[in-house]
């Protein structure tokens, strides 16, 4: 008895307590005390693998961290392997070097934590870092939208909330498989997809003195999902490039693959499910005489999408998901009649009413006042979460890629310069031309 009274107050002190609490109560004890004290009680036996469940859960800052960095000294000390269960994606990066994402009973994703944490290959995982204020400090925190539903045997689990599902994600489970070096995932189309990709694409404007290599080299893509920015300058080419990558403009030379499929001309835009793209400029990116209904419901009426009652629906619906009115009086306004901000909604329903499963939006806040622009671009990237598509964002203005983007890429003179995940890019750039953008007055300076 008195050897376990030693060893007692020898673990307290290991743990950080005052081996004179050994005979307190736990209700004596703070939250983080007696996180402390089942420490202490977890390690007397000297385990070979120590398994914490939620170690940090409902502690302040402060007693989490001292938790963390507890485990992390004994570990060291004591070479034990610990599994760490969490929800809290700083714990895991804190604590871990590899994770496994479990969702509703299944594993999605497994791989080194960081790589894991900067590039997630599931559309689930990349929603729970999206959903984490602390992993992208400057973006907004949208979370994944819909429930979690008990999955059949045989489908993904995630399959009602995927943003890249198919027809054959409800038929079957999908197994754990290495896609890359060290890089699992459960997912029948290997996790998220690229769903544009552009490669070598050269424009050049005119000829002679007067020429102006609008693109030079450029290669790109968009994932499936996700929201890409794409800034620059005035004059860096974005227009261009985001013209070539939808098929409105020709490259002189290199290639655009959109699911796989050469774009040419108006063959991914003219469809539903394709690209759609909405402009800078409010006025010219609607018809004057045309009525708002007819703006909208413009591109199915071509298509003959099903009968005239359901295409005014559709239009309906798309005005109300860009809060516009939907009543009659509205529908037969003209587009002359509005403002700005309510001309460029009207031109991101009628992108919309297409289903687009990539919508590219070339500074389509460039000509609103602040506030306008604000409502503008919460809507949007509301739209693109709650309905999936990916979103290429044009833009110059460097604050707003890092509010709302996932990766950009960085244009100068008719070049990508840089690319990669928001936070690294904006976080750190090792360019000169983004550090010159970064310091720019109205850039938000990373920590
Ligand atoms: P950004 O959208 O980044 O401002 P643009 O793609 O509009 O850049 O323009 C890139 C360069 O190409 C600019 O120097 C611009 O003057 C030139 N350019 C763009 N469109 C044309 C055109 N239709 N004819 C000639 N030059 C053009
Ligand atoms: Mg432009």
């Amino acid at each position: 008895k008195a050897a376990a009274a030693e060893k007692t107050r020898r673990l307290l002190e290991m743990v950080g307590l005052r081996a004179s609490w050994s005979d307190a109560y736990p209700h004596q004890l703070s939250g983080g005390m007696r996180q402390k004290a089942l420490v202490a009680m977890a390690l007397s036996c000297d385990p070979e693998v120590l398994l914490v469940d939620e170690p940090t859960m409902a502690l302040d800052a402060v007693s989490k961290r001292e938790i963390v960095e507890l485990l992390l000294r004994l570990r060291a000390e004591r070479g034990f392997a610990m599994l760490v269960i969490s929800h809290e994606l700083p714990v895991v990066s804190a604590m871990t070097s590899r994770v496994m994402v479990m969702y509703s009973g299944s594993v999605l994703e497994e791989g080194p934590t960081e790589a894991l944490l900067k590039d997630p290959l599931h559309p689930y995982t990349r929603g729970l870092i999206s959903s984490s204020p602390s992993v992208n400090p400057y973006r907004d925190m949208w979370g994944i939208p819909g429930e979690v539903v008990v999955a059949g045997e045989k489908q993904c689990p995630f399959f009602n909330r995927c943003t890249q599902r198919v027809d054959g994600c409800a038929g079957e489970l999908p197994a754990l498989k290495t896609v890359r070096d060290g890089r699992r995932v459960a997912c029948i189309r290997d996790g998220i997809v690229t769903l544009l990709g552009g490669s070598g694409i050269d424009k050049t404007y005119g000829a002679g003195e007067r020429s102006v290599a609008a693109c030079v080299d450029c290669s790109l893509e968009v994932r499936a999902g996700e929201v890409c920015a794409l800034i620059g300058e005035s004059g860096s080419g974005k227009t261009t490039l985001a013209e070539i990558l939808s098929g409105i403009a020709r490259p002189d030379s290199g290639e655009v693959l959109f699911e796989g499929r050469p774009v040419r001309g108006n063959s991914e835009t003219s469809k539903t499910g394709g690209i759609q793209i909405v402009f800078q400029d409010p006025l010219s990116a609607t018809n004057e005489h045309l009525t708002i209904e007819e703006t909208v419901r413009e591109p199915l009426d071509i298509l003959r999408e099903g009968t005239k009652t359901e295409r005014l629906r559709v239009a309906r619906e798309a005005l109300k998901n860009v809060q516009l009115p939907s009543d009659e009086d509205f529908l037969k306004r003209r587009c002359f009649m509005l403002s700005g901000g309510q001309r460029q909604r009207v031109a991101v329903a009628r992108a919309l009413v297409m289903r687009p499963k990539l919508l590219i939006a070339d500074e389509i806040s460039a000509m609103l006042d602040p506030s306008t622009a604000a409502n503008m671009l919460r809507l949007l990237k509301g739209l693109q979460n709650s309905q999936g598509f990916a979103m290429l964002f044009v833009t110059h203005d460097l604050a707003l890629a890092q509010k709302i983007a996932d990766r950009v890429y960085v244009m100068r003179s008719g070049r990508i310069v840089e690319h990669g995940p928001t936070e690294d890019v904006l976080g750190s750039p090792t360019v000169e031309y983004t550090k010159l953008l970064m310091s720019a007055p109205g850039a938000v300076r990373s920590a």
